[in-house]
């Protein structure tokens, strides 16, 4: 990953969403992007160029563009028209993205177009994000990580965040997924956490 001082940048072609430019470079914004204040709040998973990711809920792509500036391919799932059309428009400017118009609760529709992953990204905002998580960790190498994006607002409502964390936090575990880091994202994002796995 790229740092200029404190500003976490990608390495790409600009004016995607009108995002600031360093040093040549794109300004990756961690109250934009979920991912980006993974980084600034804690660790995360290094990005690197052989990488390949299969990432869900990729809305109009902003946060996919930054992921593609540093990887070798990112198949994006959305299944919501409007920002399917900013995504497609996206992956025209960028040839390792593929997107995907697909429920991610049914990964048997994207399977046939989907190689193994070495990064599972997972912003779907659902009250079964860790089922979704769990189902589509399929396509996740051994050994490779999943990084879940989890809004405890959209899980339960009645639940206290923490409990929904520490529920979320089981669930992965039960499933065989090792948890390796669990942050949330304050001051970034409000009911944000992350949750970074490695499949064993
Ligand atoms: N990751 C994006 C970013 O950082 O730019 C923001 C994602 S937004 C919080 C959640 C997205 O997930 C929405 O665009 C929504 O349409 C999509 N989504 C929700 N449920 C989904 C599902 N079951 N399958 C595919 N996409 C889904």
């Amino acid at each position: 990953m790229r740092w200029i001082g404190e500003v976490l940048v990608s390495p790409g072609e600009g004016g995607v969403y009108n995002e600031r430019m360093l040093g040549g470079a794109r300004v990756w914004d961690p109250f934009r992007s979920k991912l980006s204040a993974l980084y600034h709040a804690g660790t995360g998973i290094e990005l690197v160029k052989d990488m390949r990711v299969l990432y869900l809920g990729a809305a109009n792509g902003t946060t996919v563009s930054h992921v593609a500036d540093y990887t070798e391919s990112v198949y994006a799932v959305e299944f919501a028209p409007r920002p399917m059309q900013d995504l497609l428009e996206v992956a025209r400017r960028r040839e390792n993205i593929v997107p995907i118009m697909a429920d991610a609760t049914r990964p048997e529709q994207y399977a046939p177009l989907v190689e193994a992953v070495d990064l599972l990204y997972q912003d779907v905002a659902q009250p079964d994000q860790a089922a979704i998580a769990i189902r589509n960790s399929v396509f996740l190498k051994k050994g490779g990580h999943l990084i879940l994006m989890l809004k405890t607002r959209s899980v339960d409502v009645r639940k206290e965040p923490a409990e929904v964390f520490r529920d979320t936090l089981d669930l992965l575990s039960a499933a065989g997924l090792t948890v390796q880091e669990s942050v949330w994202l304050e001051p970034y994002h409000h009911d944000h956490a992350a949750i970074v796995c490695r499949k064993p």
